[in-house]
């Protein structure tokens, strides 16, 4: 095969439905029908710029498909999707993205929903945990006028969200931070109090690695997954008493959790002496989300 210089190489021309075609049949050995379609065209779309109507339009257009190679043995070694393009949508945002930020989950995107529906415009938000930004950059958008911190311990995961604040136009104060550290929450403190504390904190135990997808486990930060299997609930341990004393009255916390610890992590609430608790599901019918209220106090 002659290699055609300043030009395409012929051998990498190919028609848009055989691209698709060799992209969903890779997906299929490690995904779904449904989610290697998807995969396929997320693909098509970010790296070959068919998008779906495109495609519909004229499945014989000639693409090229250099870097393709890659792609496919990348895609079969279980690299996410999202790392591959290094785009993630979230929101309705187009995030970038990349291994040094857990790409964002619909689950989340419910949890930002949530806070959504029950803050309103100017709410001083603290995202505690941002990856990627996803949380804090949503919350920025849709409450007006909100002023959102958001903290993460990795400086990779920082340079991310800072990207995609500016990318998107969202103001956020980001500051690298361990939210286990008292310094940490003291700095944090200062800087409140809130209206809302957000967080969706590594939750799964380590012993559950096993039964994750090779996707999950090899390629995002463990650091942003993993917690001890004998304290799962460490971050919720640090952040509801921070957040019983630096919310404002009537503001709240609002926690991803992992399904099996939602009661767990509403006991916390309690304990830490919040009200109005409220555990809600996900998508998949899993308890994912829960919520704790500082209430109002009255004297006398
Ligand atoms: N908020 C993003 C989202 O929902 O897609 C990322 C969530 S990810 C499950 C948890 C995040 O917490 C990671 O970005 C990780 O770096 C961060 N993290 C882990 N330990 C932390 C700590 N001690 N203090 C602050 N952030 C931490
Ligand atoms: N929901 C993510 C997963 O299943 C985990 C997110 C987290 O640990 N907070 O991979």
């Amino acid at each position: 095969m002659g290699r055609a210089t300043g030009k395409i190489p012929i051998f990498a021309l190919m028609t848009a439905d055989r691209l698709y075609d060799a992209l969903h049949r890779c997906a299929l050995t490690l995904y779904g029908t449904g989610e290697a379609g998807a995969i396929a065209f997320f693909i098509l779309e970010e790296m070959f710029g068919i998008d779906r109507t495109s495609y519909a339009l004229d499945r014989h257009q000639e693409v090229d498909a250099t870097g393709l190679d890659r792609i496919l043995q990348e895609l079969a070694a279980g690299r996410p999707v999202q790392y591959i393009t290094g785009r993630a949508w979230f929101a309705g945002l187009k995030l970038e993205i990349g291994e040094g930020a857990l790409v964002p989950r619909p689950e989340t995107e419910e949890l930002v929903r949530w806070v959504e529906s029950e803050r309103g415009p100017g709410s001083r938000v603290l995202d505690i945990g941002t990856g990627s930004g996803a949380i804090a950059i949503a919350l920025a958008r849709r409450l007006a006028g909100a002023k959102v911190t958001a903290v993460d311990i990795s400086a990779e995961a920082l340079d991310i969200a800072r990207r995609n604040a500016s990318l998107l136009g969202a103001e956020l104060e980001l500051l690298q931070c361990d939210i286990l550290a008292a310094e940490c929450r003291a700095s944090l403190s200062e800087a409140g109090p809130y209206d809302a504390i957000v967080s969706n904190p590594p939750y799964i135990p380590a012993s559950e690695a096993a039964e994750i997808h090779i996707n999950v486990k090899e390629y995002e930060p463990a650091g942003a997954l993993f917690v001890p299997d004998d304290d799962p609930l460490l971050f919720y341990r640090a952040i509801a008493p921070f957040a019983a004393v630096n919310l404002t009255p009537g503001g709240a916390v609002y926690f991803e959790v992992h399904r099996d610890f939602a009661g767990d992590v509403a006991d916390l609430l309690e304990w830490a002496g919040l009200g109005d608790i409220e555990v809600r599901r996900d998508i998949h019918g899993r308890d994912r989300m829960v919520r704790g209220v500082k209430t109002v106090e009255y004297a006398g």
